[in-house]
């Protein structure tokens, strides 16, 4: 055999490994999505990296998806393994805000104790970094949070358009005060944030 034979014959394998890993990846990912209807999908919005949240769940998790239906947030990684999932009517806030500053809104313990302050920690970045928190209620009537990250040139154009997507799906228990423009709960008579009497 000549070496272009060899050369050709190589060419040849790689081709049909590549094709295979493909389909292989392709199949696995539609596996992965299986029992979710995609009439049910109303949206998918890129959220960046996950940070914390899902108490069984390793951090920094790359390229996550939300997946809105009608009832839920599912969040998938970027092969569609899952993530976690919360019920939409149990959302209580969404905060868009720089990353050093973001710890100070959390309102999860838990969070503290999971060390997320490698969030806090004072490092110098070329560009700022955002975060995307979504506060929820648990099943104790607890509130949890799950963090976000957005990282790099287009972190602050990105995060936005991932909070103005998400915000939409905000349950309408919630309003905005008037005074402060802070998202706070629909039957509020005084608002947390500032102070400020709503009753009228
Ligand atoms: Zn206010």
């Amino acid at each position: 055999m000549d070496t272009y034979s060899i050369i050709i014959m190589s060419v040849v394998c790689f081709c049909v490994i590549f094709v295979l890993g493909l389909l292989y990846v392709s199949k696995n990912m539609k596996k992965s999505l299986e029992g979710l209807d995609p009439s049910e999908v109303k949206e998918m919005i890129k959220v960046g990296k996950y940070i914390i949240g899902f108490e069984d769940k390793v951090s920094n998790i790359e390229n996550v998806k939300s997946i809105i239906t009608k009832d839920k947030f599912i969040f998938l990684g970027a092969l569609n393994e899952k993530i976690g999932e919360i019920d939409i009517k149990s959302i209580t806030n969404i905060i868009l805000e720089d990353k050093t500053t973001i710890h100070q809104r959390l309102t999860a313990t838990r969070i503290l104790a999971l060390g997320i302050f490698s969030l806090a920690a004072p490092k110098v970045k070329k560009y700022k970094e955002y975060c995307i928190a979504i506060e929820w209620e648990d099943n104790d009537f607890e509130i949890q949070n799950l963090v976000f990250e957005f990282t790099g040139l287009q972190s602050k154009e990105n995060s936005q358009l991932s909070y103005n997507s998400l915000k939409k799906y905000l349950p309408k228990q919630n309003k905005k005060c008037p005074f402060c423009a802070e998202t706070i709960k629909r039957a509020a008579i005084v608002c947390k944030y500032c102070g400020k009497d709503l009753k009228d």
